[in-house]
């Protein structure tokens, strides 16, 4: 019987967790989750603190998870020693900060315990999965098909865990509250962190959602994607409890459509994991030259949701309320930013790193590559989005900008997407003055248009 020390990361859960689950067959078990202040650690966003309070919450009244602050490698070694443990397992984490970080630690503690890492968090380890010249891949659809080959859909089956009784006391953790201000009632409204409301969110999504997901999950005015994303993100659930889940339905193009986009975080993970500088530098080095604008107006007026383009603010004021933003919201805001205003995607990652609760180091990172041209089998930089099309095509009802900009509820559906081209006497009977009530446009949408594209030539060889 040995005594083994469990590392919880980003895999906050009981079930479907190879390293609690292996040992659990050796012997007694403790749980430690570390909040890692190391200075060389990227601090986690506001939304997320809140989100992992509320997760360690939860996870506590499930098992005794003691929760430690400070240095990882410290803390480990001091509750290996005050519990005599035997060996330390964890579920592998892929930033480029965890690898160097878990390297050490794996080394140093070595020395005296065993250490053994596991994959908790992919369908498939990024090393895994190569294309015939035995080379990362760059493009998403021979990646996917490749990965499809390795899928794994069993999960691992509960087992009886036996506690390791100890007197251990948690470090306090309800600064991570978000404070000054507090705008937390949005996201508690919004969302049930922990395995619970991951359970709720894919029941609700399998049996309401996912028989129209192919078409619906585009459309802002419905809710027709899971939501899973922080639930994933912080490990609640696994990507292969969902696979699970999905497989027992019958297999059809939204199937097809929803099991791609988590092969869309698995690409993330695999290019993160070969190509480490995506995270705060363009994988297409020309985008190094690129001629970026630092116009700290516009992007306060961006991160407000302060606009005039009602698509822009809506989305952004959804994200601030719920923490979470519609993928398709995302792809447009991002657009808008890094086209119509020029401003470096790297500002807007931040934002959103800040503000989700999903902010996810390889996701965020690649998407926002993905939508500004920068990143792997980017969408090109001249394909620049037009909010208002977007709007009118994604938001026909006008359901979501009048759920988060309420000032332009009275507007007609025509003009809801453009209010600056509405004459004096609709504004009117919408009790709408613009540069008031509402902002008028901070770009002229088809100026900002062509000075994006001119800014592109500049960095075509
Ligand atoms: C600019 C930008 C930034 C983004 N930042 C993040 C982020 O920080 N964290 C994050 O989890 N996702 C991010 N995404 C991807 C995507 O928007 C979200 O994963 C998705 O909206 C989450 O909602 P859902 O769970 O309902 O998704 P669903 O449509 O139900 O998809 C299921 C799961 O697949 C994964 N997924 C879906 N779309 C993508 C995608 N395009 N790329 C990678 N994985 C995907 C997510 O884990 C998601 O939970 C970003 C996208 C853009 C355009």
């Amino acid at each position: 019987m040995r005594k083994t020390l469990v590392w919880v990361r980003q895999d906050i859960r009981l079930l479907d967790h190879p390293a609690l689950h292996a040992a659990a067959k050796e012997g007694d078990v403790a749980l430690i989750y570390t909040i890692d202040e190391s200075k060389d650690n990227r601090p986690l966003g506001r939304a997320s603190k809140w989100w992992l309070k509320q997760s360690l919450d939860a996870f506590k009244e499930q098992a005794p998870l003691i929760v430690k602050r400070g240095e990882p490698l410290t803390i480990l070694k001091s509750v290996i020693e005050s519990l005599s443990i035997d060996q330390v397992f964890w579920n592998r984490c892929y930033t480029p900060y965890e690898i160097q970080r878990d390297t050490k630690i794996k080394k140093e503690l070595q020395s005296c315990v065993k250490v053994q890492s596991f994959n908790g968090s992919l369908l498939a380890e990024p090393w895994e999965i190569k294309n015939q010249k035995g080379e990362p891949f760059k493009v998403f659809t021979p990646f996917w098909k490749t990965l499809q080959k390795h899928l794994e859909v069993k999960v691992l089956q509960p087992t009886q865990i036996k506690w390791l009784e100890h007197q251990i006391q948690d470090d306090d953790y309800t600064d991570l509250h978000p404070q000054h201000p507090d705008w937390s009632a949005g996201m508690q409204k919004a969302w049930t962190p922990g395995k619970e409301g991951a359970k709720q969110r894919l029941e609700i999504f399998l049996k309401e959602s996912l028989g129209e997901y192919a078409k619906g999950r585009d459309f802002l005015d419905e809710q027709k994607t899971s939501r899973l994303s922080p639930h994933l993100h912080f490990g609640e659930i696994s990507p292969r409890q969902i696979l699970n889940a999905v497989s027992k339905k019958t297999q059809d193009a939204n199937t097809e459509k929803f099991l791609a986009e988590l092969g869309w975080r698995e690409f993330s993970y695999h290019l993160l994991y070969h190509f480490p500088q995506i995270i705060n530098a363009p994988l297409r080095e020309e985008f190094k030259r690129f001629p970026w604008s630092d116009n700290a107006t516009h992007l306060k007026a961006w991160q407000k949701g302060k606009t005039g383009v009602p698509v822009v603010d809506a989305a952004m004021q959804e994200l601030w309320v719920t923490g979470y933003m519609h993928n398709r919201a995302r792809m447009i805001v991002a657009s808008f930013l890094t086209k119509h205003l020029l401003i470096p995607w790297q500002e807007g990652e931040a934002w959103f790193w800040d503000t989700l609760c999903d902010a996810d180091p390889a996701n965020n990172s690649a998407s926002w590559q993905w939508v500004s041209g920068c990143g792997a089998d980017a969408a090109p930089y001249f394909r620049i989005f037009n909010p208002v099309l977007q709007g009118e095509k994604f938001d026909p009802s006008g359901k979501y900008v009048r759920k988060w900009v309420p000032k332009l509820a009275n507007l007609p559906d025509k003009f809801l997407h453009c209010p600056w081209n509405a004459d004096e006497e609709t504004l009117r009977a919408a009790g709408l003055v613009l540069g008031k009530d509402y902002p008028k446009p901070i770009v002229d949408l088809k100026e900002g248009r062509d000075r994006a594209l001119k800014a592109f030539e500049t960095i075509k060889k």
